[in-house]
């Protein structure tokens, strides 16, 4: 689609830099106290005070300009001499104020309930990958997550998490009253696959994937009938395709063969029915590099006949009767009820209901005298302990915010940034710990939410979400519809909603190689793509799977948000059998880098997901809180 057609010349409000930065508010705050629970409208506050309030950005978010030059100036030898000292003392300083960092600040101040706690954060908004989208069509609210997206399965949390989650208000419970399934099932939206020209010759979309058979779905599509063949066996039948090995043999087998190779070369799938099967989402990494051990667990096809089910149970992510829970701003929410626990006078109200359309007061976050603070757009760039690490009673940190170093002084400092960064900051870490912290890669991945006008195009070709394999984007689909509190989703096709969008970055040209290989170079990839490449991809994919029920993407897209997250998932591994679950890399012979890499240094320690080599939200408190017991003896 030509640029012009596709609307790129249009203006969004990415571009108009409204909500960002000039949105202002009353002095006296006293609408923040009001009984009303409904969202205000931007253009509705009082207008005295000009406070900055990210979650309305749009354009480039999760990793945005200004986040993380300081850290990769660092990284490249920059140095930081006479920081200012602020003459600050905590009990506790802790770096990155993501769902760890601030679940450590949570756990501290359990253990320690007059403690002083600062978090740093080099983002302008706090939760890390748990981001808030927060979208305004007039008067009208409308979320979507901008990375961490759900609670997947509550009976992953240990008993601190679990503790964590039900003091903040949280009853996954609740879940089913606030999930509307109607709204979707009413218009008889089903889940389709669209086949691009660059994989597939011609771009088709095709609703009810697999629907009413395997067979009778695969025969409208453009695929052969060879690979149509292929891949009804693979999804109807239960072959058994390592008949001839015992239950042992096969695990084993599963866990050292990759997917891809599993299907080409064991089940006997030919590379045109892969390429239907091609996914990336769920791990950030295709394929190549996802075990058949893990497809076995996922149930994905040509795994259903391998009768290994007994040695599932304890490696696989749960998938039936587990506490699911999701909110309309993703697990951003748990980082606004932890904020508004931490610091005083930030948001209104104290439930879960209230919490999603409250307006946050970014300038009470680190303000006046209060003993928690949240400090944003500030980069520590050293951390070290005043004297011998063995006897020294206060860790000194250095930060960056603006063009100026400052200096603050701590009893004790949790790293809840993440491993890889960290021998950057702290030179005093033994040499072998550096190395250990150094083997965690973080895979990259993108997630953009695109407001439309309306779903009426959804509506007419009767689907709320697409596959698109081997296609720029992934996947697209419609935003849960999640009722809570005064917020409401969109309820009908003429309204407005938000549209998600997945991309883990990855190189075709590379498959087959480590994952950490292919995360480093899409990492690359990810940082020199402008948002117009972006935007002109969202429009010509938008365009191309969706004008045939009307959508006209110079007219329909009303906004852009496009997170980038350079360093997302922690490198994932089983939590109870302790083996590497997801990727087939090979691990340094330790097999544990993670358990060598959070060792307590001193009054320092060592939260966020790759402490525990869990990249889930469960993850991140269980770092946070092992973190904060080991300090707090010290
Ligand atoms: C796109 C995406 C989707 C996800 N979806 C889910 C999901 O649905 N469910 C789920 O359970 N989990 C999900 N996860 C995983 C989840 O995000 C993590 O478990 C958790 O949020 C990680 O928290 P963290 O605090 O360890 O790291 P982060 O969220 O990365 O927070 C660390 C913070 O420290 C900051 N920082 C780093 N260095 C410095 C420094 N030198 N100075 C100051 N600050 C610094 C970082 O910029 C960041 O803000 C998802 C992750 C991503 C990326």
């Amino acid at each position: 689609m030509a640029q012009r057609d596709s609307g790129m010349n249009r203006p969004i409000t990415r571009r108009d830099f409204v909500g960002g930065v000039a949105v202002a508010i009353s002095g006296s705050l006293a609408w923040r106290w009001s009984e009303a629970q409904a969202p205000v409208a931007p253009n509705k506050l009082p207008q005295t005070q000009a406070v900055p309030y990210p979650p309305v950005r749009t354009g480039m978010r999760g990793s945005h300009v200004g986040s993380y030059e300081v850290a990769h100036a660092m990284r490249d030898g920059a140095r930081w001499g006479s920081p200012e000292e602020t003459g600050e003392d905590y009990d506790l300083i802790v770096v990155g104020g993501g769902l760890s960092g601030l679940a450590s600040a949570w756990y501290f101040r359990e253990a320690m309930p007059d403690a002083r706690i600062l978090i740093l954060d080099n983002h302008d908004d706090f939760g890390g990958h748990a981001k808030r989208n927060e979208f305004w069509d007039g008067d009208r609210m409308l979320l979507s997550h901008g990375g961490t997206e759900n609670i997947q399965d509550l009976r992953r949390y240990n008993q601190a998490g679990r503790r964590l989650i039900k003091a903040l208000g949280i009853d996954v419970g609740r879940y089913s009253e606030f999930h509307d399934e109607t709204v979707y099932g009413s218009h008889g939206l089903t889940r389709g696959v669209f086949f691009g020209k660059e994989t597939f010759g011609v771009d088709q979309l095709f609703g009810a994937e697999g629907q009413p058979s395997w067979r009778e779905f695969l025969a409208r599509t453009p695929l052969s009938d060879a690979a149509q063949e292929e891949l009804t066996r693979l999804y109807e039948s239960s072959v058994d395709y390592l008949e001839g090995l015992n239950p042992e043999e096969k695990v084993e087998f599963l866990q050292k063969t990759s997917y891809e190779k599993y299907l080409l070369e064991t089940a006997g799938i030919s590379p045109e029915a892969v390429s239907y099967l091609w996914r990336s989402s769920t791990w950030a990494i295709g394929l190549d590099a996802v075990s058949a051990w893990v497809a076995t667990g996922e149930s994905w096809p040509g795994t259903a006949g391998l009768g290994v089910d007994d040695y599932i149970e304890t490696g696989a992510v749960a998938t039936e009767e587990s506490l699911f829970c999701q909110f309309p701003d993703g697990n951003a929410t748990i980082a606004r009820l932890l904020t508004r626990s931490l610091v005083p006078g930030v948001a209104p109200g104290n439930t879960l209901d209230d919490v999603v359309a409250a307006r946050f007061d970014y300038s009470a976050l680190d303000s006046g005298d209060s003993p928690m603070r949240i400090r944003l757009d500030s980069t520590a760039v050293n951390v070290r302990h005043r004297g011998d690490p063995k006897s020294a009673d206060e860790v000194e940190v250095t930060y960056v915010r603006g063009d100026q170093a400052y200096r603050v002084r701590s009893r004790r400092c949790i790293l809840a940034c993440y491993n890889a960064s960290i021998p950057y900051i702290c030179d005093e870490i033994p040499a072998a710990q550096k190395k250990a912290l150094s083997f965690a890669v973080k895979a990259p991945l993108i997630y953009t939410n695109v407001l439309i006008r309306n779903w009426t195009a959804f509506a007419r070709l009767k689907i709320r979400g697409v596959r698109c394999p081997g296609s720029y984007f992934e996947y697209i689909d419609l935003t849960e519809p999640l009722n809570l509190g005064g917020y409401r989703h969109s309820s009908a096709p003429d309204e407005p909603v938000v549209l998600r969008l997945f991309r883990a970055p990855l190189d075709p040209r590379m498959r087959g190689q480590s994952a950490p290989d292919q995360w480093r170079a899409a990492r690359a990839e990810l940082l020199t793509t402008t948002f117009e490449d972006f935007e002109q991809r969202i429009r010509d994919q938008l365009g191309r799977i969706l004008s045939a029920g009307g959508f006209d993407p110079a007219r329909d897209i009303e906004a852009i948000t496009v997170n980038r997250w350079p360093h997302g998932y922690a490198y994932g591994h089983d939590p109870e059998t302790n083996q590497v679950a997801w990727m087939l890399d090979e691990l340094p012979p330790e097999r544990s880098p993670w358990i060598a890499a959070r060792k307590p240094f001193g009054r320092i320690a060592i939260a966020n997901s790759d402490a525990v080599a869990d990249a889930m939200t469960e993850g991140a408190f269980r770092a946070a809180h092992m973190a904060v017991e080991a300090l707090v003896k010290t």
